[in-house]
């Protein structure tokens, strides 16, 4: 499994983003994560206590930041993304406000017409301040699979005390400001056949997507090797017939 080994690297040629300097606000040994996702590029998230201190501070992070900033701009590189989509959730970190606002200033002085967007599996919006800053920032881009809490419990593995309504509940306070990314896969888990793709579920996941309303929806699927084996990809047609189903909502919705 990979783990990113600096704060700040890239651009990289990202599929959603486009030309995207990704930012890990987690160490680079190991994953920080609320989740351990069957699917996880990072692998599993071995250690489920979370402990501040493992975090890069926030000093270290705003340095990394400048100093790549400094370095795309004297080499003319272009930007379309500052994205948080490092070894873990970021919102975990600690001082993950400040290290936004600290980014707000960077990008302005660097970088002014780029986009800051940040990777969330959103298990962190009843901290009203990682709420509030999440709003600050251009791309809030925020994780629902599936709203079934089985399927939640068997895809998303959270390792905090958390349900897919209480993450509902929070996303509806939103108030449509932000973009869901979800990712469609079937596979066998613990003995268990499931796939979030199909019915019900698809059903009620559109359902919740209506409700919500999001700016944008991010339709995807597995590209990588999975820390579960077994995995399968839901085809690109079948995620072009969930888009045309939300698109008949008035919803954007994107295959990538
Ligand atoms: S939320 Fe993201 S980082 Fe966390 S386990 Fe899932 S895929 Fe990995």
């Amino acid at each position: 499994m990979f783990l990113w080994d600096k704060i700040a690297f890239g651009p990289i040629q990202s599929r959603r983003l486009g030309n995207s300097l990704g930012i890990n606000v987690s160490p680079t040994t190991k994953k920080i994560c609320s989740f351990d996702c069957i699917y996880c590029e990072c692998g599993w998230t071995l250690e489920k206590n979370i402990d501040p201190r493992d975090f890069y501070s926030v000093e270290e992070i705003a340095e990394a930041i400048e100093k790549k900033l400094q370095e795309c701009r004297e080499n003319h590189t272009a930007i379309d993304s500052i994205t948080f989509s490092g070894n873990g959730e970021p919102t975990l970190h600690p001082n993950f406000c400040q290290i936004i606002d600290n980014l707000i200033v960077l990008r302005n002085n660097y970088y002014p017409q780029t986009a800051i967007t940040c990777l969330s599996n959103a298990t962190q919006l009843a901290n009203k301040q990682v709420f509030s800053v999440l709003q600050k920032i251009e791309n809030p881009v925020l994780k629902l699979d599936t709203v079934s809490e089985p399927l939640f419990q068997l895809i998303n593995k959270p390792t905090i005390d958390i349900s897919v309504n209480e993450i509902i509940k929070h996303l509806q306070k939103l108030k449509g400001n932000f973009i869901l990314q979800s990712l469609f896969m079937k596979g066998t888990i613990d003995n268990q056949a499931f796939n979030n793709a199909e019915e019900p579920h698809l059903s009620l996941w559109i359902d919740m997507v209506q409700k919500q309303s999001p700016k944008q929806v991010m339709l995807y699927s597995l590209d990588r090797s999975t820390p579960a084996p077994g995995l399968e990809k839901i085809s690109t047609e079948e995620l072009q017939k969930i888009a045309v189903r939300l698109q008949q909502f008035r919803i954007q919705a994107k295959v990538y």
